[in-house]
């Protein structure tokens, strides 16, 4: 038989209503002819309620506990979920992580996938069951220990089991009726999106479109997963949604597909650092042993004779998210103590924000640079740093200017117009 993977996400089962509401969904594709494999995720709010118990009772948890207590939220909801079905006369059951089992690593609270052995469901499917409810985001360590998968990890399980059992698609069922070309809250002109490309997504979802984990489509990427994104508060069908598919199956790729932004994010300076071999390394590196998320680069170029100083200096700076500000500034003041790197000043900035412009037609395109650049100065606002990748350039400006920006870039590319 063919089958769906449908994964509910945390407002669409959020109480006994909306599961079967969500239930009804499933049926209808059973009735269709498919067996289904749901994946679910806790009721909304839940999850944040059990880590907020965990960090009560013990501050420097236990993280093997942690992932014991915080994946129990699925557990209920796989369980309300198989018996709603049962109660529509739909021959269901629901599933924890080890009795799949779900194999993970066990890094506890951001394991990742080693196997989904396909029998145990298989067998049930064969003797007739027609819907596996599997509670996401959670699976069984090496040891024998739950683990989770990182939050937003239901996509990602989703997914992963729509390539183990070669699934015809994913639908992820959400609370916004796809993928948009901007945030609607911003641009009254963001326009939902029929079809986009994998690396379009995986670009958005890392920006803070925050639809899908990005893991999830990486690995959607990775097992060319159809992944469509709809709303479970609405009737949908076939056609409903957005669909994160290969390129192959785009008509014509647009040169921009989507304005995304981020909003909390920082910018550092290390001023006048020694030019040497090894100082990007001996800057960047204590960065990546604090923890810290460096995302544009910027080294100038050098200068000579620089008062005060021997050799060649220049100027390096970097953006990280802005509540990892503290924890880069403690690195470099440690790195400058034990005479690491030497630098004269460190300048923060945390009043800027990341607008980008993504689209796979960039590749092919000439002038997108330009046309940001020209479309943002248009509206007076200044750009700090600029990068660029093969589909996505982004720029970092002063935050207060972060909607006009969006605004600004939507217009320019005409995003009203896509579909
Ligand atoms: N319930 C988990 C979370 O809130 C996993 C998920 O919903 O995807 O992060
Ligand atoms: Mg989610």
């Amino acid at each position: 038989m063919p089958l769906l993977v449908m994964k509910f996400g945390g407002t669409s089962v959020a109480d006994l209503d909306r599961i079967k509401n969500a239930a009804a969904k499933v049926k209808r594709e059973v009735d269709r002819g498919y067996n289904v494999i749901v994946i679910v995720s806790a009721m909304s709010g839940k999850t944040n309620e059990l880590v907020n118990w965990v960090e009560q009772t013990s501050p420097l948890f236990d993280a093997r506990e942690y992932d014991a207590i915080v994946s129990s939220g699925e557990n209920v909801t796989a369980g309300l979920m198989a018996l709603t079905l049962q109660e529509m006369s739909v021959p269901a059951r629901s599933w924890q992580g080890w009795q799949v089992p779900i194999n993970t690593t066990s890094a506890h609270s951001s394991a990742r996938f080693v196997s989904i052995p396909r029998e145990n469901l298989d067998t049930k499917f064969d003797e007739g069951m027609r819907v596996a409810v599997v509670a996401g985001f959670q699976g069984v360590s090496p040891e024998g220990r739950i683990t989770t998968l990182g939050r937003g990890g239901s996509d990602t399980t989703a997914v992963a089991f729509a390539a183990a059992f070669e699934a015809e698609r994913c639908d992820i069922y959400t609370d916004v009726d796809g993928v948009y070309t901007t945030d609607p809250r911003i641009s009254q002109k963001a326009r939902k999106l029929d079809k986009i490309a994998f690396e379009e997504m995986l670009e958005l979802a890392s920006l803070g479109a925050k639809v899908l984990q990005t893991r999830s489509v990486e690995l959607a990427m990775r097992y060319n997963v159809r992944l469509r994104v709809l709303s479970s508060f609405e009737d949908t069908d076939e056609t409903s949604g957005t669909l994160v598919c290969g390129e192959d199956e785009l008509m014509e790729s647009k040169v921009v597909s989507g304005v995304a932004y981020s909003r909390d994010e920082a910018k550092m300076t290390l001023v006048t650092v020694e030019d040497r071999p090894g100082i990007a390394s001996a800057i960047f590196g204590p960065l990546a042993d604090a923890g810290v998320n460096v995302d544009m680069i910027v080294q100038n170029i050098s200068e000579r004779d620089y008062e005060g100083h021997a050799g060649a200096v220049t100027d390096m700076t970097f953006s990280c998210p802005i509540n990892q500000v503290a924890r880069a500034q403690k690195a470099m003041e440690d790195a400058k103590a034990a005479g690491k790197i030497g630098y004269d000043d460190l300048v923060i900035d945390t009043d800027v924000a990341k607008v980008s412009v993504v689209g796979i037609g960039m590749r092919s395109h000439a002038g997108v640079a330009a046309m940001m650049f020209k479309a943002l100065s248009a509206e007076n606002v200044n750009i700090k740093v600029i990068s660029t990748s093969e589909i996505k350039i982004s720029v970092l400006i002063d935050r207060k200017y972060m909607e006009l920006a969006v605004q600004a870039l939507h217009d320019a590319f005409e995003l009203e117009k896509a579909v």
